[in-house]
């Protein structure tokens, strides 16, 4: 590696951090990936992870998620088998009084080419094991054969593996790294205990804490990060392998035999407490395992081995914001809701972009730019 490369940081070490490290070393760039803590203990640490284009949205940001799916394709079919790593389908459905919004969003799935099938509650054994259909109301559901789920802890490893077999740097437990700016453009960024790290180019990539550190710099990214809840349960004995979307709850199998669970509606009950986490009521939990136990054949008794909580990185306009930052030299961001389902695409356009000097075109309608 010649010393008059560019030297790239990359600060952050959830899955969008570490992908985008990933694909410089790949494309044999002088990079350093600097993380707080241990890799994935933020966010990618406690994720549903369900990989999928499902629902309504930009025909530029469906393009973006199907890309994201294609570069998991490819590594599913590179190392068949792999536990971490599944296609089994998505089933989805409403509220019984949204059967109209169900037939809407099968219609948008269906005209963009999204494979997307409607079915009646009776049908679901056909397409996918372990589902009650008794749980599945009369309008039906959406079956979505092509998606899946990553477990992202596993994937950061394959990752850092290849990244630094292809010279790439880690930095662990650097505590809050800052990033240092000289003339309207970064020099570098100085880890907790005051060590530098001089740097042509930083990626922030710190997930729900982008925002300060981009407001440090003067660069505004709305932000709407929520408190969230996966749950995960203790191994159970079930034939589902599909990832279910339900109105009081979304589950997946793991690599581990279990199932992990999240919803919206327990939010309202997380209470910050005196240590920085965050607690929720046992009654709570207990009421989201119920849930997720009605959607599976047998009711199966569900009991919790982790309730993780914490920020859920989501930009204000709920898209994702990918790219370089006009108002700082150097500098470039990569902080998104749906970074399970983006994170090998994300990390490669970002590393395109800082390699070639280039805009991709894929990620204009993203840039920052976009809330000047
Ligand atoms: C409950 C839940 C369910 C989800 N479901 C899905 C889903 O079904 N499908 C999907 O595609 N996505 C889903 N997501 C979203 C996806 O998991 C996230 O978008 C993704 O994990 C974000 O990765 P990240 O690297 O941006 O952030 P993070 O994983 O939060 O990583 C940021 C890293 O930066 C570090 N850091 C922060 N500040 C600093 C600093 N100053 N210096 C150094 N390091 C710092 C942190 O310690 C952390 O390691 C879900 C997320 C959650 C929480």
């Amino acid at each position: 590696m010649s010393s008059t490369q560019p030297r790239t940081v990359v600060v952050g070490g959830g899955i969008i951090g570490i992908s985008t490290a990933h694909h410089l070393a790949r494309a044999g760039a002088d990079v350093t990936l600097i993380t707080e803590g241990e890799l994935t203990s933020n966010a990618s640490g406690r994720s549903l992870s369900w990989l999928n284009s499902a629902g309504m949205r930009s025909e530029e940001y469906h393009r973006l998620r199907m890309a994201g799916i294609d570069r998991y394709r490819t590594l599913a079919a590179r190392q068949p088998g792999l536990s971490w790593l599944r296609f089994d389908g998505g089933l989805a459905w409403q509220a019984p009084d949204h059967a109209d919004e169900l037939r809407r969003v099968h219609e948008h799935e269906l005209a963009h080419g999204y494979d997307s099938h409607l079915i009646d509650p009776g049908r679901v054994a056909e397409h996918t094991p372990g589902v009650d259909p008794a749980a599945i109301p009369p309008a039906g559901a959406i079956w979505n054969p092509g998606e899946g789920w990553v477990d992202l802890p596993n994937l950061a490893q394959h990752l850092i593996k290849e990244f630094a077999e292809r010279g790439g740097r880690l930095v662990t437990d650097a505590g809050p790294v800052r990033v240092e700016t000289s003339g309207g453009a970064v020099s570098g960024v100085r880890t907790a205990g005051g060590e530098p790290h001089a740097a042509d180019t930083v990626v922030l990539a710190t997930g729900p804490a982008v925002p300060a550190m981009a407001a440090e710099l003067g660069v505004t990214i709305p932000d709407q990060t929520p408190i969230s809840l996966l749950v995960t349960t203790k191994p159970v004995d079930t034939p589902l392998r599909a990832v279910l979307n339900t109105p009081r709850a979304s589950l997946r199998p793991t690599p581990y035999g279990a199932l992990a669970v999240d919803s919206d509606w327990p939010t309202a009950d997380i209470r910050p407490n005196a240590g920085g986490g965050f607690d929720i009521s046992e009654e709570v939990v207990a009421q989201l395992l119920a849930e997720a136990s009605r959607l599976l054949a047998g009711n199966p008794r569900l009991e919790a081995e982790r309730c993780a909580m914490g920020p859920k990185p989501i930009p204000g306009d709920g898209d994702p914001v990918l790219g370089r930052v006009d108002e700082v030299g150097g500098l470039w961001v990569g902080f998104t809701h749906s970074g399970a389902t983006l994170a090998l695409i994300a990390g490669e356009l970002l590393a395109y972009e800082i390699g070639t000097g280039r805009a991709h075109p894929m990620l204009a309608p993203f840039n920052p730019r976009r809330f000047r």
